[in-house]
């Protein structure tokens, strides 16, 4: 890895022409090479943005307009609906569908989320991709190591960076990587004239982790599918929900209150909210998503901690109930 350049602007060649980098809100090196690294793994072309929200606004202002219709998958990360709702004020139509079926039929972009947080859901790519509306694959939970949306018929890929492909809780950063090329100058230019751009700091941290990503995703799945083998034979637990890939996964406890007493009980793992970090987090969602899932609902998002430590640190934290 080169050395961290935090430059605004490069110097124009000997004939005064602009290079591959002249001011840092069109490109910059830390940038071009985490977003080469991560093309590659996601069999794309990437373009990184200031978070995870900020590739969402970006895709919406790049794919809607009025009387635009867009299906986003029910149970996604709920700030997803939240901003692409905020475009119903410029006449973009916003439903939600069960993306284990197919997309209604009038929709002219499908959001799908692979596998949605914190319901843990994976989308019918087939039925997906077999509908002529663009497709967007929030795959932020699954990572490239587990699923390629584009492999699948996806148009764009969309990843909150700031979960696993960062994976150390210390960078906030988003991701879209697109099908074709044209597609990715039209947002590149789109990016560049709207400046939702990610600073060098946190790419040149997304650049050192992506080194990581694929031991950090063999550790975390090999835990979580461990833990929640374990917490479906626990008495306390109503269901567990885990897909078989992923350091990510919910279960319910009794109520709300029973949510509350265990996510504060632990001491290992962190009352804290995001995920994708290689230190184990855990919080109750009703706090943040009300009605939208169950009250006892618990996300667990499984770091690189010993697995008998973290069983032991939930065990504990079980018995109060
Ligand atoms: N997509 C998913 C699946 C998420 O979990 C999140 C954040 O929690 C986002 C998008 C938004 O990302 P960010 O927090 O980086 O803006």
């Amino acid at each position: 890895m080169g050395s961290l350049d935090r430059s605004t602007i490069w110097p124009y060649d000997e004939r005064g022409e602009p290079q591959e980098f002249f001011y840092q809100r069109y490109a910059h090196p830390a940038g071009a090479a985490a977003e080469r690294a991560l093309g590659e793994l996601d069999r794309g072309t990437a373009l990184l943005f200031a978070s995870g929200m900020g590739a969402t606004t970006a895709l919406a202002l790049a794919l809607l307009g009025p009387g635009a219709s867009v299906a986003v998958a029910a149970g996604a990360y709920f700030g997803t609906a939240r901003a692409l709702r905020t475009f119903e004020r410029w006449g973009v139509n916003v439903a939600e569908f069960d993306q284990k079926g197919a997309p209604p039929a009038d929709a002219d972009v499908v959001w799908l989320e692979v596998p949605s947080n914190p319901l843990l859901e994976v989308p019918d790519f087939e039925a997906a991709a077999a509908h002529p509306a663009t497709i967007v694959a929030d795959a932020t939970v699954a990572t490239p190591v587990h699923f390629r949306p584009i492999e699948h018929g996806a148009d764009y890929v969309l990843h909150s960076a700031t979960k696993y492909l960062s994976g150390h809780d210390d960078v906030l950063l988003g991701a879209i990587v697109c099908k074709r090329e044209a597609d990715a100058e039209a947002l590149r230019t789109l990016r560049g004239t709207l400046g939702i751009v990610a600073a060098p700091d946190p790419s040149w941290l997304l650049l050192r982790s992506l080194k990581t990503l694929r031991v950090r995703q063999e550790r975390q799945t090999a835990t979580a599918r461990e833990l929640a083998r374990r917490l479906a034979e626990h008495d306390a637990v109503r269901v567990v929900r885990y897909p078989g890939f992923s350091g990510l996964l919910s279960f319910d406890v009794e109520d709300g209150g029973a949510a509350r007493r265990v996510e504060t009980a632990t001491k290992l793992i962190r009352n804290a909210t995001s995920l994708g970090g290689v230190d184990s987090n855990m919080e109750s969602r009703h706090r943040w998503e009300g009605d939208r899932i169950p009250t006892g609902l618990l996300r667990l998002s499984v770091g690189l901690e010993d697995v008998e430590e973290l069983w032991a640190d939930l065990a504990a934290a079980l018995e109060r109930l």
